[in-house]
């Protein structure tokens, strides 16, 4: 075999977390271990030669990369300290840099340095959204014990649609689209990939139908339950941590659509639809629990983290903290927003809510290149890896 290292992708692993890489002797200690490795795919003892290889190509190709939880059992019994759970995270967030789109904004949230222009685009985006709403102002504490946040981007007299929401909903769909998109390109691509990988042919494939029903709905079913994050066995706080975090998105997703509707839709035809939700409100409950969960869940996540780097099992690298720095911020400066609203300190409150639709803008427009983007490209490889063992998964001579 001609092996042709891609150099600047090592480099990369080794800048990544994967400076241990070349300790690897091969001894397969690390895919006996893994408790999400099957006998018929095995890893990550292979993912760690081809890595020392440089195999570029191959490695954003296989989905055992995507499959792989991060639970860190392998690195424990690796008798090398070769890490390679380390490597697998490093390949991974060289995978969503190269399958994101555009590729600036890709490149952009890889590394610490940038973080300023990362926090600076949203800071100016909302704050000119800010100045074109003609709404920047501090209110008085009447106003603000009356309304909230409400006319944060201001107020007019057309009572069928706030012009809060109006904004709220330009910037974070703007940004929501940009990372669909993105995410969209980003799978497409990378289940191209593994398909020639694998050698699967398109002579027969499944409706969307039997594609959702057969290979994607289970994977989901599967994430919901953490059912492969539970067999990790020797960091057990990651999936403390995981589940609440994952609970808590899904439970923010259902108050946001819920707000959507009422304000947007229904509110269109019944203007009394717009409005805070009071205290007691169902949605507003969940919200408020959903956001105790998710602080939680990031505190637990947080600790392992820093427990695993100060034990030599994990590095500190920005892939992993940029994501756990981003959920923190939305989670404090959204309960805090909250908080000043019952304290009734208008000032600081504005201040700590800009700062919270910063944040949410962040996690929003830089989810396709950041270890937020699992969310995406595991759930597609768990749906190939069942589609790549059923009847359509055949490779194409055999069809
Ligand atoms: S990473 Fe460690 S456990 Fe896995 S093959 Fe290499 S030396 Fe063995
Ligand atoms: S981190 Fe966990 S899931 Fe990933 S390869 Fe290692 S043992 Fe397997």
């Amino acid at each position: 075999m001609n092996v042709q290292p891609d150099l600047d992708f090592i480099k990369h692993l080794k800048g990544a977390g994967g400076d241990a890489l070349k300790k690897c002797y091969q001894c397969a200690t690390c895919s006996v271990r893994c408790p999400l490795s099957s006998d018929d795919n095995p890893f990550p003892r292979k993912e760690m030669i081809w890595s020392s290889w440089g195999m570029k190509d191959k490695l954003v190709a296989d989905p055992d990369v995507y499959l792989c939880h991060n639970c860190g059992d392998c690195t424990t019994y690796c008798p090398r300290g070769a890490k390679p759970s380390e490597v697998l995270g490093a390949i991974r967030s060289y995978a969503y840099t190269m399958y994101g789109w555009p590729a600036g904004l890709a490149k952009l949230a890889t590394s610490a340095k940038n973080l300023p222009v990362l926090i600076g685009i949203p800071v100016v985006v909302i704050f000119v959204m800010w100045l074109i709403s003609g709404g920047m102002h501090i209110p008085s504490r009447e106003e603000f014990g009356t309304y909230g946040y409400q006319h944060f981007f201001g107020h007019w007299e057309f009572k069928w649609y706030a012009k809060n929401i109006f904004f709220i909903v330009l910037i974070m769909a703007s940004s929501l689209a940009i990372a669909g998109f993105s995410l969209y390109k980003g799978v497409t691509k990378m289940w191209k990939t593994m398909s020639d990988n694998a050698d699967i042919g398109s002579a027969y494939r499944p409706s969307v139908i039997q594609f959702v029903s057969q290979f994607l709905w289970p994977s989901l079913v599967e994430i919901v339950k953490h059912n492969r994050f539970k067999e990790c066995t020797t960091n057990t706080d990651r999936v403390r941590g995981h589940l609440p975090l994952m609970l808590a998105f899904i439970g923010l997703a259902i108050v946001t659509t819920y707000s959507l509707v009422k304000n947007d839709i229904v509110g269109l035809f019944w203007p009394a639809a717009h409005g805070p939700m009071y205290f007691f409100d169902p949605f507003k409950i969940l919200a408020n629990v959903s956001a105790i969960a998710l602080l939680f869940g990031i505190y637990v996540l947080w600790v392992s983290r820093t427990k695993t780097e100060a034990a030599g099992e994990s590095s500190r690298t920005f892939y992993d903290w940029f994501l756990i720095w981003q959920i923190a911020a939305v989670g404090v400066t959204g309960l805090g927003s909250e908080l000043l609203r019952w304290l009734s300190l208008p000032a600081v409150g504005y201040i700590v809510y800009f700062c919270h639709l910063v944040a949410v803008m962040m996690l929003f427009l830089y989810l396709p290149y950041t270890k937020f983007a699992h969310i995406a490209y595991r759930t597609v490889a768990m749906a190939f890896e069942k589609y790549r063992d059923s009847s359509f998964g055949k490779p194409a001579v055999e069809q």
